[in-house]
């Protein structure tokens, strides 16, 4: 049966407890930088003008309905998705040997990549049967840990964040995967690193890249932020496109888990999608996997949610949206950028003591701000501003009313 000897409560997911102490709290001024969803200059939840077009389009077409979608995902919605990240003319895409197929939004990609590695991924450096080692960043979004260890996977880390510098630690995320197990499986963060907003440069992700494919892991890349690092969707595809791309790279595959949750700001909808990338084209291989991950697919959820595709499918097939999208994503992505200038700025002119110069430099959605758990439950308690306790917080939840209310706080906590 079940007992309570086996079945102990967890404490409540940081981000949604957050939330929910958020919504409790009665004052006025309170600030929400914890979740990480787009605010507009009110405060408020931002439906961008390319998918009221798309959704537009979409309801007074003749053959609007709410049928199934085909297991694998919207044709018309994965064959673009992957254009969008890898480039129209991606060599991956053109010489077929990319299959993709539609998950509920990155998680739901993640997950079906973990299953897919699970059943199928096999090094050539590994003779027993043990499952790789799955290898995320120190720090990382939280979940990726509980979500491949639930699939029966141990994870290890690897340095990323300097505390002390507040950048990159490069040598000692090279370090690792030289000394990871050779096919491993390395997590990596497209664009806009969550939660730290530092992302390698050019030069560092390719002696990155170098290394995982000297050392034969598998690189997987997880894409949550394309476009809202620099609001173009080019730039911010460039690592995935490098590793993809670039045929330097002997890589025993790659895995890519896309979502658009926070790029069209549709988080609710779910709609993402994982593509597996081979090293060469084998139409047998192709349609296999296809086949595998139909069988993941149908056996989970069976197909995957229409109504989100079918806007992002027009969105991205429609030249007059796409461009209305691209001015979308350098509203959001510059307004955050100015929230960041703002609170630097206010916090240099109060003389805040420390150095605050990384939150600008940074990028995306969050800021790592190098505030302490005691400084933050602080801001909590004392201010009502809530943040992550690694002083994560959602740059996206500032805004012209409360940035120099949350810098004034900021500096009587670091006092
Ligand atoms: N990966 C990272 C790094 C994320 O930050 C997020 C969103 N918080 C996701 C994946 C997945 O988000 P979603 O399932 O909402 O697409």
């Amino acid at each position: 049966g079940f007992y309570s000897a086996n079945i102990q409560q967890l404490p409540p997911d940081p981000m949604f407890g957050l939330k929910a102490r958020y919504v409790k709290d009665t004052r006025e001024n309170k600030v929400d930088l914890g979740i990480g969803a787009y605010r507009d200059d009110n405060g408020k939840p931002w439906i961008l003008p390319s998918v009221k077009l798309a959704e537009n389009l979409i309801l007074n077409s003749k053959d609007y309905n709410h049928e199934y979608l085909p297991i694998n995902g919207l044709p018309e919605f994965t064959s673009s998705a992957a254009k969008v990240i890898l480039g129209n003319d991606s060599k991956a895409i053109t010489e077929d040997r990319l299959i993709s197929t539609q998950t509920l939004s990155g998680t739901g990609a993640l997950h079906v990549a973990g299953l897919f590695i699970r059943e199928y991924f096999k090094s050539n450096d590994q003779s027993d049967n043990t499952l790789p080692l799955i290898y995320m960043s120190n720090p990382t979004w939280a979940n990726h840990f509980q979500l491949f260890e639930l699939l029966g996977f141990k994870t290890a880390t690897y340095p990323y964040w300097n505390s002390n510098s507040k950048s990159l630690d490069l040598d000692g995320f090279l370090n690792s995967i030289k000394n990871a197990p050779k096919g491993s499986v390395f997590v990596l963060h497209a664009t806009a690193h969550n939660p730290t907003g530092l992302d390698p440069t050019t030069d560092q992700w390719k002696q990155i890249l170098n290394l995982i494919s000297e050392n034969n892991h598998l690189p997987l890349f997880d894409s949550a932020y394309q476009g809202f690092s620099s609001g173009s969707l080019e730039k911010d595809a460039w690592a995935v496109r490098e590793g993809v791309n670039n045929n330097n790279y002997k890589f025993p595959g790659i895995l890519i888990c896309q979502s658009f949750a926070k790029n069209v700001g549709m988080y609710g909808e779910r709609i993402g999608a994982v593509h597996v990338v081979l090293n060469e084209h084998n139409s047998i291989l192709n349609n296999a996997v296809k086949s595998h991950l139909a069988k993941i697919i149908r056996s989970e959820i069976s197909n995957p949610p229409g109504y989100g595709a079918k806007i992002v499918a027009k969105i991205l097939n429609t030249p007059e949206i796409y461009s209305q999208w691209e001015k979308d994503l350098i509203t959001m992505s510059s307004r955050i950028n100015r929230m960041r200038q703002e609170l630097v700025s206010e916090l240099q002119r109060l003389q805040t003591p420390g150095t605050w110069n990384h939150i600008t430099e940074q990028q995306g959605m969050f800021s790592f701000t190098g505030l302490n758990p005691e400084q933050v439950s602080k801001l909590e308690n004392d201010h009502g501003i809530y943040l992550l306790g690694s002083g994560r917080a959602s740059v996206a939840g500032l805004n012209p009313s409360n940035v120099k209310y949350v810098a004034q706080s900021i500096d009587k906590v670091v006092r």
